[in-house]
């Protein structure tokens, strides 16, 4: 063979050895169980180890790492949505799939990261928005997979790794998730743990995980309880807590719109989302329209003594809670059930493919006041839509989460808007439109109300850091 040949032959070897190399599915890292630990330690451990290396890999590992995760999520969303429904038992089947479906074109990634640039005669600044390392991520049992999903491409957009303690009613099919995006991430990038979690968590883990040096920062998706324990750990923590949303319906509405609106946003996967419309305070003149509007629809009315009843099942009153006496917490057992099971309960038999309960109440209601997640809605008639306004401030009760009005009548939307200081306001929509399920914008499944960074973002995960050079790299 000729030198030319031979030189040939070698670099043709080359080649397909290194396409070879390349295709080969990468092999397990000695030490990784795919995000998913017995310890605490164990799991904010290994998100470390990948956290510096999607450091050192850049953002190109980033993104590669969220495509694959808005790949699987649309992929696995049967899978997945059946899976929470089966471990959870609550909400609807059909809205867990679609939650997870709309992750994958609906929550922002690397291309939402900002940066800012000074120049002038003492030089060039720059400002980069950097990763924090490790998040801890606390997540729902109202929707474990899609919040932890939408975590995973906001936090590792950001350039961090993430690890979960899931709340334990949904912690299966959370694990099972985490450890299909790893594999899937590491089949990518060689990355094996950017996210992780541990199989059984408990206040224990949480604590262990608050603890742990490298957690640099928290982020709460839940209820009162958990966001108050996050904020005494201190670390900084970015809470997404409760709300209850109210909905104020006035004169000028699309009245037939407005409640087919309140329909779908309070029946979506059972009213358990943090933003559906929780109680409606319509104005007394429309009343009776929109009343018959939502039965035209399909929802079921209940009257004074089935609302009674009902009120006695959703709700308990466990001594020793409130100021003398019981205060009322929702009924677990009927949180995200279906509105037939919800009137089963008072003996009252509807087609299974109701999807929600209302009935005409007074504002100081318990189910006015409390937030129900479940499909009955409570409306009140108010005199004026200046009431309708007042009693939904005093229903939301500060949380700064979402409210909803339906109106034409600009000075009032506007009053409303100004007033509540919601960290969502919906105009003439259902409530999941401020989400981008049918309105404009982006999805996360963690809004940020009582820290006010509002829907998380890639940008709500980063630190701003300033590099700063004197005299020198300037332009001009
Ligand atoms: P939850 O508060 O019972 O649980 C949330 C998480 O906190 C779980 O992981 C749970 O294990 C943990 N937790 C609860 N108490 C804790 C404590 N004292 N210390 C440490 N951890 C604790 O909430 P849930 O029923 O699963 O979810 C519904 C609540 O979450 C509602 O109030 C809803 O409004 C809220 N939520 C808010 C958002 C948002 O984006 N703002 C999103 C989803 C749900």
């Amino acid at each position: 063979m000729s030198t030319i040949d031979q030189q040939l032959v070698s670099r043709v070897v080359s080649e397909v050895l290194a396409r070879l190399q390349t295709q080969a599915p990468a092999a397990k890292p000695a030490q990784t169980s795919f995000g998913v630990y017995d310890q605490m330690n164990d799991a904010v451990e290994a998100a470390q180890r990948s956290f510096e290396k999607l450091r050192d890999d850049g953002v190109s590992a980033r993104k590669k790492a969220i495509a694959v995760i808005r790949r699987l999520c649309v992929a696995k969303s049967q899978e997945w949505g059946s899976i929470e429904f089966e471990e959870t038992k609550i909400g609807r089947r059909d809205h867990k799939i679609e939650k997870l479906k709309i992750c994958g074109d609906l929550v922002p990634g690397v291309e939402m990261l900002e940066r800012m640039a000074f120049s002038g005669d003492f030089g060039l600044t720059i400002i980069d928005f950097a990763p924090w390392g490790v998040i801890g991520a606390i997540t729902p049992s109202t929707h474990s997979v899609p919040t932890l999903t939408g975590n995973a491409i906001n936090m590792i957009a950001a350039g961090n790794a993430v690890v979960f303690n899931t709340h334990p009613a949904a912690a299966k099919c959370a694990a099972i998730a985490i450890r299909a995006y790893n594999e899937a991430i590491f089949q990518e990038t060689g990355i094996s743990d950017l996210l992780t979690t541990v199989v059984k968590p408990t206040l224990d883990t949480f604590n262990d995980m608050c603890k742990h040096p490298d957690v640099k920062l928290l982020c709460v998706t839940g209820g009162p309880a958990v966001v108050a324990a996050a904020m005494k750990t201190g670390k900084r923590a970015i809470c997404a807590g409760p709300g209850n949303p109210p909905v104020v319906v006035d004169e000028t509405a699309d009245i037939k719109h407005a409640a087919l609106s309140i329909i779908a946003g309070a029946s979506y996967d059972n009213n358990l989302l943090c933003i559906g419309e929780k109680e409606v305070f319509v104005v007394e003149s429309v009343a009776d329209k929109l009343i018959a509007e939502m039965k035209a629809a399909g929802a079921v009315q209940l009257d004074a003594a089935q609302i009674e009843a009902l009120t006695k099942k959703a709700f308990v009153f466990p001594e020793g809670k409130g100021a003398g006496c019981p205060h009322a917490t929702v009924n677990r057992d009927l949180v995200g059930r279906d509105a037939a099971v919800l009137a089963q309960s008072i003996g009252l038999n509807v087609p299974p493919s109701t999807q929600l309960l209302f009935g005409e109440t007074r504002a100081d209601h318990i189910f006015v006041d409390e937030e129900q997640m479940m499909p009955f809605i409570p409306i009140v008639r108010v005199p004026d839509v200046a009431t309708g306004i007042k009693e939904a401030i005093h229903a939301e009760h500060g949380y700064k989460h979402t409210a909803i009005m339906h109106s034409q009548n600009i000075r009032a939307l506007t009053t409303m808007a100004q007033k509540v200081d919601t960290t969502l306001f919906v105009k003439n929509g259902p409530s999941t439109t401020g989400l981008g399920l049918g309105g404009e914008g982006f999805l996360s499944f963690s809004i940020a109300t009582p820290t006010g960074e509002g829907v998380t973002t890639p940008m709500t995960f980063t630190r701003s850091r300033r590099c700063v050079m004197v005299e020198s790299l300037n332009l001009y």
